[in-house]
């Protein structure tokens, strides 16, 4: 009987491969065609706007302070409302992120108190030097909302007064 214990082995291989030729390929032709990301996925930061175009960041560099990595770097300025950045006194005149510091572990997100900075689900980084791979504001900050204005904005006086805007529910 041992003599076909071989034969079985390989019988059921085989088997094993045409079931395989079978089935449907799952072959992805990336990069034309992208598979969605999961809901948790933590891709590259994005800086967030509010509805009327003005940004969402600070410039409190919490999220620097967070970052394990030390891959953050922010500088702030004063806004005014002739030239304004954001609700409140501060924006981010500097903001940049080593993207190859960077362990995408998402306690910038944490510990930003107006959720201006969000690891999105861009997973295309490609740099080919140490400079390239420090994404400065301008790359990271999405575009103003359609029929919004850029920043910096002039407004009303005394229309913003609040860094942190009054939320709803701050658990969300
Ligand atoms: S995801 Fe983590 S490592 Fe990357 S910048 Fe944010 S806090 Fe730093
Ligand atoms: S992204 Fe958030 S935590 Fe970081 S500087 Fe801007 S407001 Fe502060």
């Amino acid at each position: 009987m041992r003599v076909f214990e071989p034969l079985i082995e390989l019988a059921r291989g085989l088997g094993t491969t045409f079931k395989i030729m079978l089935e449907k390929p799952v072959t992805v032709q990336y990069p034309e065609q992208k598979k969605p990301v999961k809901p948790r996925f933590r891709g590259r930061h994005v800086l967030k706007r509010y509805d009327n175009g003005l940004e969402k960041c600070i410039g409190c560099a919490l999220c620097a302070a967070a970052c394990p990595a030390d891959a953050i770097f922010v500088e702030s300025a004063e806004n005014t409302d002739d030239v304004r950045f954001s609700p409140g006194d501060r924006y981010a005149s500097t903001y940049e992120i080593n993207m190859l510091r960077c362990i995408f572990c998402g306690f910038c997100e944490d510990a930003c108190p107006t959720e201006a900075v969000v690891l999105g689900d861009n997973y295309e980084l490609s740099f080919t030097n140490r400079r390239d791979a420090i994404y400065p504001k301008e790359m990271l900050i999405e575009p103003a909302p359609a029929g919004t204005l850029p920043t910096p904005q002039k407004v009303p006086p005394g229309l913003y007064t609040r860094s942190v805007p009054e939320m709803k529910d701050p658990q969300d």
